[in-house]
């Protein structure tokens, strides 16, 4: 389980994040979906450990793992998260295999470290490419890259940043089969970024619909889609007047 009580962050005049609250339950897929600059990839960072927030608590399974009142501040590679970004962000002089690998040893797991890869990359479907460097792969298959490095520590966590914007529409239909069938199989709790509302309703068990730092409405996809409680989320999911 996530909690996120009343997380607060500015960047000078700008509330990038009012207090938000959110309760997340484990092995849920959540999306968080609102348009560009309403937070979500700040939200994100947050809960990564990437970014600190003004105020307010984040606790995982109960633990406290940020706290600026208690001076709580639980570094990202200790979160238990993985993490995959828009732009996959691989190194490009390391393989497929040194890719993942490395993320690894930063977290100072170097046992089974050989295996754990292995089994990361058979989990994408890309056990055949070890070898290979980002270049030699397609776009969808580098994304699969940055999905093996993020799962490769067994997170409780997976957080993605719009992981499919950068990917063709006939890719993105794959890659999220793949990766909603991953994140049920290894059990993981799922937080993925979107603008796209088709993506969020077809993809998570549970919608977010943000907007200006603020949580507009939280549902299943066929709440949001059937209730939606304000004009904003009605005109955002494409049922605005
Ligand atoms: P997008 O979908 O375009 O990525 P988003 O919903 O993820 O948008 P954020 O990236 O979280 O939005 O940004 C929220 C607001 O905070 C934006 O107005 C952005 O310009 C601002 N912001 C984010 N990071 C910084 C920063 N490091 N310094 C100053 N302003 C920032």
């Amino acid at each position: 389980k996530i909690e996120l009580r009343a997380i607060q962050k500015s960047f000078g005049s700008l509330e990038a994040l009012k207090p938000f609250s959110l309760t997340i339950p484990s092995g849920t897929f959540v999306s968080l979906l609102g348009p560009s600059g309403c937070g979500k990839t700040t939200l994100l960072r947050i809960i990564a450990g990437l970014e600190e927030a003004d105020s307010g608590t984040i606790k995982m399974n109960d633990q406290i793992i940020y706290s600026n009142e208690k001076n709580i501040h639980l570094p990202p590679q200790k979160r238990g998260i993985g993490m995959v970004f828009q732009d996959f962000a691989l190194w490009p002089h390391m393989t497929v295999f040194e890719n993942v690998a490395y993320s690894l040893k930063a977290t100072g797991k170097k046992k089974g470290l050989r295996e754990k890869v292995d089994q990361a990359l058979e989990n994408v479907q890309l056990g055949d490419y070890r070898e290979r460097y980002p270049h030699q792969l397609s776009g969808g298959q580098q994304q699969r890259v940055a999905i093996a490095r993020a799962i490769a520590n067994d997170p409780a966590v997976i957080l993605m940043d719009e992981p499919l914007s950068a990917l063709d529409a006939t890719l993105r239909d794959e890659m999220r089969i793949l990766l909603q069938s991953l994140v049920k199989r290894l059990n993981m709790t799922a937080i993925y970024v979107t603008h796209d509302q088709n993506e969020a309703m077809s993809m998570s068990d549970y919608v977010v619909v943000m907007n200006a730092g603020t949580l507009l409405q939280e549902g299943t996809p066929e709440d949001i889609y059937r209730y939606p409680q304000t004009k904003e989320v009605a005109a955002f999911i494409g049922k605005g007047t």
